[in-house]
């Protein structure tokens, strides 16, 4: 697993719509694997991806590194229960920020009230880079992409 951005597929991101992403949104670009995470803000709410609620503990890891970044603490992957049955996992700050969006949301419910995943403490790595990657980058990143999947 890669120390930084904790995955051990380092071009296993952008999942959906790559090109996309990767042409218009700003991304977290792994100093220690170059993995490109996007970390694009939204621009009328100012919510980015790892706001969301994830599918799998898997994804939500993905994201834990922008979240991170952004908050410049650890934060936690928590499993978060709807009231149909759903399980979805979610990235919070910390435990406050948890207990508020349980507040507001009162048909949800969260199973273990600690996180499933989190780091001890907060590392910067001052190899990271947060921008847009270049036409060229897009293009070269598109094609480790191919060959990573390939090789799986
Ligand atoms: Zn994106
Ligand atoms: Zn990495």
């Amino acid at each position: 697993m890669c120390p930084e951005c904790y995955s051990d597929n380092s071009r296993v991101t952008p999942l959906l719509e790559p090109r996309h992403c990767l042409e218009n949104h700003l991304q977290y670009i792994c100093g220690t694997c170059g993995r490109c995470i996007c970390i694009d803000k939204d621009e009328k709410r100012g919510l980015q991806r790892w706001n969301f609620p994830f599918k799998s503990l898997e994804v939500a890891k993905l994201y834990l590194r922008t979240a991170d970044a952004t908050a410049k603490t650890s934060c936690g992957i928590y499993e978060i229960l709807s009231a149909n049955g759903r399980r979805s996992y979610k990235i919070f700050k910390c435990m406050d920020e948890l207990k508020d969006y349980l507040k507001k949301n009162s048909d949800k419910s969260c199973v273990q009230m600690e996180p499933l995943f989190t780091q001890d403490s907060y590392k910067e790595f001052s190899s990271a880079q947060i921008r847009k990657l270049s036409a060229n980058e897009v293009e070269q990143y598109l094609k480790e992409q191919k060959n990573c999947k390939r090789r799986k």
